[in-house]
């Protein structure tokens, strides 16, 4: 027994000195789990090899990571309604969750910043994003909401295009948020969402290189200005 507990005593120390050793001063249960979320960060799953139940018809491409660990993308909410703004500030902080994104509703967008502009529209689909892509990222965008929908499906779909353009694509699965119908119930993006957020960000280097071999056959395409089949669903 003895024998066991040195044992387990001479490990610690070495198991309490690497990178994340800075959080053994005395600290509380909640502050104890933030170095386990900040650990894990924008980082691809392992094992993880592609992206997770992918509607094949629709394209969509994440923005460049850059410098940092998160990826600022701004979303100008100065042409939309009240109601339309409120719903982008939920689905900002629903989407930040992901330690990838850093999505923000502001008034103007900075000069040079990630910058996706927002307007309401009276007829058409229920939400549109149209991307700008060069060199197979999303380097800005639009969107369209429909202003004559519930308020509740106003709310699914302001979380649904800011999905788009933070570079998700449809999903196969029904009655999820990314999937291209619109919904009055569903408002949140669940686990398989941001696990397609770390795959596509996390195989980013945080210097801005591209460690994946993009497999989409986008990089050389000026695809931009697409929007979802949902909308063309919708549109009918
Ligand atoms: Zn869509």
């Amino acid at each position: 027994m003895n024998a066991t507990i040195l044992a387990l005593l001479a490990v610690l120390p070495a198991a309490t000195t690497g990178p994340l050793s800075e959080p053994t001063l005395p600290v509380g249960p909640s502050t104890n789990l933030r170095p386990v979320v900040s650990a894990a960060g924008c980082v691809a799953p392992s094992g993880m090899a592609s992206l997770i139940d992918q509607d094949p018809t629709d394209e969509q491409l994440p923005w460049r990571r850059g410098g940092s660990d998160k990826v600022t993308i701004y979303f100008d909410a100065s042409k939309v309604t009240r109601a339309w703004r409120a719903d982008l500030e939920y689905g900002s902080r629903l989407w930040n969750k992901s330690p990838c994104l850093d999505a923000r509703v502001v008034d103007a967008c900075p000069a040079e910043a990630n910058c996706v502009s927002a307007a309401v529209v009276k007829t058409g689909e229920d939400g549109n994003f149209d991307a700008i892509e060069r060199d197979g990222h999303t380097v800005g965008g639009h969107i369209d909401f429909l202003d004559t929908l519930s308020p509740a499906e106003k709310k699914n779909v302001a979380v649904h295009e800011m999905g788009h353009a933070i570079g998700l694509k449809h999903r196969k699965t029904s009655h999820v948020l990314m999937n291209g119908d619109t919904y009055s119930d569903v408002f949140t993006p669940d686990s398989t969402d941001y696990q397609n957020l770390l795959f596509d960000y996390g195989r980013q280097e945080p210097t801005g290189g591209h460690t994946n071999s993009d497999t989409d056959n986008d990089d050389d395409t000026a695809d931009d200005l697409r929007c979802g089949t949902r909308d063309a669903r919708r549109a009918s």
